[in-house]
């Protein structure tokens, strides 16, 4: 990557290394370079956002769950006694 100052050795050879992030978005492949310095912090901030992801797909599971059990307690409470 070249940093773009003036005069830096990395204008003829490159010097500084990055970290390439890929990800797929509407098809097509995104490239985004980051600093090898922030690499941990961006890592980081992947995890947290996976965690959360899938803290809401299980959410969003349970959510389901509980609309079935719902809907089977109202089932019975309309089953009339005869
Ligand atoms: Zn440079």
């Amino acid at each position: 990557m070249k940093c773009g100052k003036k005069g830096c050795r990395c204008e003829q050879e490159p010097i500084h290394p990055v970290t390439r992030l890929s990800r797929w978005e509407n098809g097509k492949l995104i490239n985004k370079l980051i600093r090898v310095a922030d690499r941990e912090g961006v890592r980081k901030l992947f995890n947290n956002y996976r965690k959360h992801k899938q803290a809401i797909n299980e959410f969003v599971e349970i959510n389901n769950k509980e609309k079935e059990l719902l809907k089977n307690m109202i089932k019975l409470k309309t089953v009339k006694y005869e």
